[in-house]
């Protein structure tokens, strides 16, 4: 097996939303490594700390929020650049250039008063990627390519004149327009019909093979991570639960709230009745419990994970747990 190749560290990473009344530490002692050319997905329910988690990245994390402890690191060939003391220059050329994140419902973040080609021309302008205008077209024709649009039909529309689907594949022509290492997705297909996000995936997993881009894709949906990534981290509030390549996570059912995600998620083969949702609702994270955040869902729950949170151990290779089940089947990190 190849070495693997670390693209980007997020190391001990807690992130706080610094409110009038109180702070919100929306995510904490976050670990993670993502690996180049890879699929990493984050999946968690909403308000688990996705999204924050990974602005942090760009340095985009929404206000009042911000970093309060530990630091992201970006591997550009051998040059170790820490993303959280990027500034200026440096930091706007990082963003779209190194890294570009599909904010979630970034569609609507399209001009309505520009075309397509305008917007894309726009961008690549900016960032002075626009060369001649025939090597500008030549370009768009072939991104647009990549997510199975006609740069003929697609460029002089609005956006109001393109299906939800179309917008989609549009902005991850936008994302990949100045060849970005890593492109971000944030809950990319939500918001569409399940043969157009199926389509997506797709053509997602064609770009990343055929380019070798590296993803992060966002989502509370399990099903779009068992097809699409390659590995997963498994998040509930604001903490990694669980990590590891998707056959080995989803193949070993063993944290229990990796497992009740499973059970609450339709299948071809399970019927209504075998579709079981975790009890109890999604953490709040201004009150949080102590111990481990999932213990008053968690069937297996015992005084000590009311009491404690668990240290995150690796179980096998490259397969992180942070429960109190498995605390001796690993070496603890
Ligand atoms: P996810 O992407 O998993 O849905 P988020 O990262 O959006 O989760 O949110 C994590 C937590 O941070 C939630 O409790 C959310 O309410 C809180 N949060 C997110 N953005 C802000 C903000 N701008 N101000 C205050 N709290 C925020
Ligand atoms: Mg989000």
């Amino acid at each position: 097996m190849a070495e693997k190749e670390i693209l980007v560290a997020f190391d001990d990473v807690t992130i706080e939303y610094e409110m009038k009344k109180q702070s919100l530490r929306a995510v904490k002692d976050f670990s993670l490594e993502i690996e180049k050319g890879k699929i990493t997905a984050i999946v968690g329910e909403s308000g688990s700390g996705k999204t924050t988690a990974v602005s942090s990245l760009l340095q985009a994390i929404s206000t009042p929020g911000r970093v309060t402890k530990g630091h992201v690191y970006f591997y550009d060939n051998s040059q170790k650049i820490d993303v959280t003391a990027l500034q200026g220059e440096e930091l706007r050329s990082f963003r779209w250039e190194k890294v570009s994140m599909v904010f979630q419902a970034s569609q609507s973040t399209l001009n309505p008063l520009m075309t397509i080609y305008d917007q894309f021309y726009e961008t690549a302008f900016y960032h002075n990627a626009v060369g001649s205008k025939e090597e500008f077209q030549e370009k768009l024709r072939k991104l647009l390519d990549l997510v199975k649009l006609d740069s003929k039909r697609v460029l002089n529309v609005y956006p109001h004149q393109m299906s939800g689907g179309m917008k989609q594949r549009v902005m991850i022509a936008f994302a990949l327009l100045l060849d970005p290492q890593l492109v971000i997705l944030d809950e990319p297909t939500t918001a569409l019909d399940v043969i157009t996000q199926k389509y997506i995936f797709n053509q997602l997993i064609e770009i990343n093979k055929k380019l070798g881009t590296t993803f992060i894709l966002l989502t509370h949906d399990i099903g779009i991570v068992a097809k699409a990534a390659d590995h997963v981290a498994v998040m509930y509030a604001g903490s990694i639960m669980e990590y590891g390549d998707v056959y080995t996570v989803f193949g070993r059912k063993m944290h229990p709230y990796t497992n009740g995600l499973i059970d609450a998620t339709p299948s071809i083969i399970k019927s209504a009745d075998q579709i079981e949702p975790i009890p109890g609702s999604p953490p709040d994270i201004r009150k949080l419990p102590e111990g481990c955040p999932f213990h008053p869902r968690c069937r297996h729950s015992t005084d000590l994970c009311r009491q404690q949170m668990p240290k995150t151990v690796e179980i096998t290779d490259g397969h992180m747990i942070c429960c109190h089940l498995y605390q001796e089947g690993g070496a603890a990190k």
